[in-house]
């Protein structure tokens, strides 16, 4: 399952934080996770529920998950928009060249730790 190795990842990052600062524990995890990164965030905090029980350091910390809605840039006009799909065009000047500015993230935000 691809959302169970994300949720390790997740997890090994958490681990190096919380032993880089002598921390006893994870009490949390943000993460943000854009609407176009193909991750299913049902799955993921199913994932996320189960392998941080085999973790001494995360076994009962939370994570917590900020969507990230699809904005695009059109590569003629450099207008900035929120779409909810790629295949639309750019509502300033009809161009379907477009960058994706935001949207496909998938990284670690903060990890909260424990006080020894
Ligand atoms: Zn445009």
């Amino acid at each position: 399952m691809h959302e169970f190795s994300i949720a390790m990842n997740i997890i090994e990052i958490a681990e190096t934080s919380a032993l880089q600062h002598e921390a006893t524990g994870v009490l949390e995890v943000e993460i943000e996770v854009g609407d176009f990164s193909g991750v299913n965030t049902e799955a993921l905090e199913f994932a996320w529920e189960s392998a941080v029980d085999s973790s001494l350091l995360l076994k009962n910390s939370k994570l917590i998950i900020h969507p990230v809605s699809l904005l695009l840039q059109c590569n003629n006009c450099h207008h900035c928009y929120a779409q909810a799909n790629l295949f639309e065009s750019c509502p300033s000047c009809g161009e379907f060249s477009t960058t994706i500015i935001r949207g496909r993230e998938l990284k670690v935000k903060s990890v909260t730790l424990a006080e020894p």
